[in-house]
C-alpha cells in the first residue's frame, strides 16, 4: 500500500491557501503528520477520507486515483476523527457489532467473531456489556480504534489520537497503533504532539502554512539539529534572561536554581553543555530556523 499526493492544493472561501502545492508519498506503516494549529492537517485529512474535494491536485491510493474512485477509495478507509462519540444507550459490544454491521459484514456468525477478537485485541473484551458512554477516555478512543479497523481497512487515519488521555493512556493507545501497523497497512496520524510520532513513526511529514517542510525518518530531522541544544545551568536571575532570549524546551529545578534545556545555536556566556537532541527538540528548531527561513523564501 502506498498513497501519492501530487501538488495538491486546497483554496477556502476567501482565498487562502490551506494546502499549498503539496507533493508527499506515504509508505506502507505508521506515518506522522506533524505541524503546528493551521498547518493543514486537518484539511489534508478531510481530502484523504473523501470528506472534502481538493481545489486541485491529485491523491493515489496504489493506482486508484481520489477523484475517480471514491467508493474503492472509501471501501479502503478507517478512519477516527478527533471528536469521535458514539450512540449513548449502545453497550460496548453492540456498538462494535453496529459499526461493523454499517461496514457490510452481513454474516451474524463471522461478525459476532470478528467483534470480539477486535474486542480482546484493543483491550475491552472485559469492558463488553459496559455502556459505551462510561467508558473512560482511553476506553473510548480504544473503541474508536476498533471500529475504524473492524472491517480491515488498508488505511487508517487518526485524527488528534491522544489529546486528552492521560501519560498511562496515551501510553496504551501508541502501543495499540504500533501493534497494528505490522500488518499490510498504512496509518497515518495527524497530530501536535511530537511524542506521538517519536514513539511510533518510522517516516513522517512537518506542515506549516500548508506546504511541506520536511518529510523523512524521525531521525533525519532529528539530525538537523545537532549542535543546536544546549543545558545550562542557571541562576534563579539568569533563568530569566534565558526565557526571554531562547525557546526553552525543559527547566528542572537543582540546588541554587535551574537546570534548563534551550534550543540555540550558541548560548553567549552562560555555563552549559550541548546535549543530544531528541524530536521535539528538532521540531523546535525547526520551526525557529528553517520555517522563518523557508517561509520567507
Ligand atoms: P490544522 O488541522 O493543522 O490545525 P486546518 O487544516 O484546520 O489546520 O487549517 C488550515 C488553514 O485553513 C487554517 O488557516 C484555517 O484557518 C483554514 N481553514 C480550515 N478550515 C476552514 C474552513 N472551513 N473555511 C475557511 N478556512 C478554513
Amino acid at each position: 500500500m502506498q498513497i501519492r499526493i501530487e501538488n495538491l492544493n486546497k483554496i477556502y472561501k476567501g482565498g487562502s491557501y490551506a494546502i499549498k502545492n503539496l507533493n508527499l508519498e506515504i509508505p506502507q506503516g505508521m506515518f506522522g503528520l506533524l505541524g503546528p494549529n493551521g498547518a493543514g492537517k486537518s484539511t489534508l485529512m478531510r481530502i484523504l477520507v473523501t470528506l472534502m474535494k481538493p481545489t486541485s491536485g491529485k491523491v493515489y491510493f496504489n493506482d486508484y486515483e481520489l477523484s475517480k474512485h471514491r467508493r474503492e477509495i472509501r471501501s479502503m478507509l478507517g478512519y477516527l476523527p478527533q471528536d469521535f462519540s458514539f450512540f449513548s444507550k449502545l453497550k460496548t459490544y453492540e456498538f462494535l457489532d453496529y459499526a461493523a454491521r454499517l461496514s457490510g459484514m452481513k454474516n451474524g456468525a463471522a461478525r459476532r467473531t470478528a467483534v470480539e477478537q477486535m474486542l480482546e485485541e484493543v483491550g475491552l473484551f472485559e469492558a463488553r456489556d459496559r455502556n459505551a458512554n462510561k467508558l473512560s477516555g482511553g476506553m473510548k478512543r480504544r473503541l474508536g480504534i476498533a471500529q475504524a479497523l473492524i472491517n480491515n481497512p488498508k488505511v487508517i487515519i487518526v485524527d488528534e489520537p491522544t489529546t486528552g488521555l492521560d501519560p498511562e493512556e496515551r501510553i496504551r493507545f501508541r502501543n495499540l497503533l504500533s501493534t497494528i501497523s505490522d500488518r499490510d497497512v498504512i496509518i497515518i496520524l495527524s497530530t501536535h504532539i511530537v511524542g506521538d510520532i517519536s514513539s511510533t513513526c518510522h517516516n513522517m511529514a512537518l506542515l506549516n502554512q500548508g506546504k511541506l517542510a520536511f518529510t523523512g525518518a524521525p531521525e533525519e530531522l532529528v539530525k538537523e539539529a545537532e549542535g543546536n541544544v544546549w543545558q545550562i545551568l542557571a541562576t534563579e536571575k539568569e533563568y530569566l534572561e534565558i526565557n526571554e532570549k531562547y525557546p526553552v524546551i525543559s527547566t528542572i529545578p537543582i540546588d541554587g536554581g535551574w537546570e534548563v534545556q534551550v534550543v540555540a545555536p550558541e548560548i553567549n556566556g552562560y555555563q552549559g553543555k550541548q546535549i543530544a537532541p531528541n524530536l521535539e527538540h528538532a521540531y523546535v528548531h525547526f520551526m525557529e530556523n528553517k520555517l522563518n527561513q523557508w517561509s520567507n523564501a
